[in-house]
């Protein structure tokens, strides 16, 4: 049964190689609707597996994370499932998360977040381990949307300006504050407080996401990228759900044992690893990732290194504003700030 299917499937593979690019069945339905599962994969339980990621669909939708997602033979003519998502998203005009899932291949992602943020993501949620195709298409929406947390998070803040065309910059810190304020608990204080752990949880998520797209891991440097990411997840969560100044410390202690963590994958990586969390990394914001060239920035209208983004919209005449933390003498840049404690206790 299963080899028929699989030979159904190589057949409808190399008709869809064969056909023009314009008769995708799965381009066709997604004008339409959220999700498409094709015959050929899904069987005689196509329409349950299409109800069920159009469910997810609408359950991403909702939490502001608009997303298509494709269930398919292959690439459809794409070199590969990645291509094929990225070209789909292209053709759809979306703007939100395309998926594209297929038996026996790599899943495909493209969306607003980086893909390094998205494998990321993938690899956290063992997406590459599900076989079922429905099943891991549920999964990798879910997953490359950002993390499954408070919408406060800076991730979904990140996948707002990448929607924006990270229009918005020195906005991280000031979306992290509009947003809270909506909260009743003492918010100010609250942001006040934890506005520096937040500056070095995106530092540490923007070397994780270095780290993760290396060409060459191994399991020592892998087992330490997961730990690093899933410690750096609870401490964004304790951040985000703090509501009084006596929880900070808990979520400032996640985020120096993550920063430990990450060090760690770094030296097995063989990559070089600053022991100042900021190093390398655009001065704008570390949260834009590393920097890769240099550009005028405000306050001061002193260059940087920043990354290609910051770069440009200086280029326009626009040079970005620095992220800014609270301090007792007003905002400052946050890489002048003290950091509260050493980012790490002695290391191994
Ligand atoms: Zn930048």
């Amino acid at each position: 049964m299963r080899r028929v299917a699989a030979l159904v499937a190589a057949l409808i593979a190399a008709l869809a190689l064969a056909a023009p690019a314009l008769a995708d069945p799965a381009l066709e339905a997604l004008q339409q609707g959220s999700a498409y599962v094709s015959p050929a994969v899904g069987g005689t339980g196509t329409a349950d597996a299409q109800a069920r990621l159009e469910a997810v669909a609408d359950d991403l939708e909702r939490a502001g994370r608009p997303v298509r997602i494709a269930v398919v033979t292959g690439p459809a003519g794409a070199a590969s499932m990645r291509e094929y998502a990225a070209a789909l998203r292209r053709r759809l005009a979306f703007a939100g998360l395309v998926v594209a899932v297929a038996p026996d291949r790599p899943t495909g992602v493209a969306g607003p977040r980086t893909q390094a943020a998205m494998t990321r993501d993938l690899r956290a949620a063992r997406v590459g381990a599900i076989t079922d195709p429905i099943q891991r298409a549920d999964a990798a929406a879910r997953a490359a949307a950002g993390p499954p947390l408070a919408p406060t998070s800076s991730d979904s803040t990140r996948a707002l300006l990448g929607l924006l065309g990270i229009a918005l910059i020195g906005g991280v810190w000031a979306a992290a504050f509009g947003i809270r304020r909506n909260r009743r608990v003492r918010r100010d204080e609250m942001v006040d407080r934890t506005a520096m752990a937040r500056v070095r949880l995106d530092a540490i998520g923007a070397r994780l996401d270095v780290l993760a797209v290396l060409p060459e891991h191994h399991a020592r440097a892998d087992d330490r990228l997961d730990a690093a990411l899933r410690v750096a997840r609870r401490a964004q969560a304790e951040l985000d759900q703090a509501t009084a100044a006596d929880e900070v410390p808990a979520a400032e202690a996640l985020v120096t044992e993550a920063f430990g963590l990450l060090r760690d994958a770094e030296r097995e990586a063989g990559v070089p690893s600053p022991e100042d969390p900021f190093e390398g990394l655009c001065r704008c914001d570390p949260a834009h990732g590393a920097a890769s060239t240099e550009a005028t920035m405000r306050p001061d209208d002193i260059v940087r290194p920043s990354c290609a983004a910051c770069r440009d919209r200086a280029a326009e005449g626009h040079p970005q504003m620095r992220r800014m933390v609270p301090s007792p003498a007003g905002p400052i840049p946050f890489d002048e700030a003290p950091l509260a404690e050493a980012p790490e206790g002695p290391s191994a």
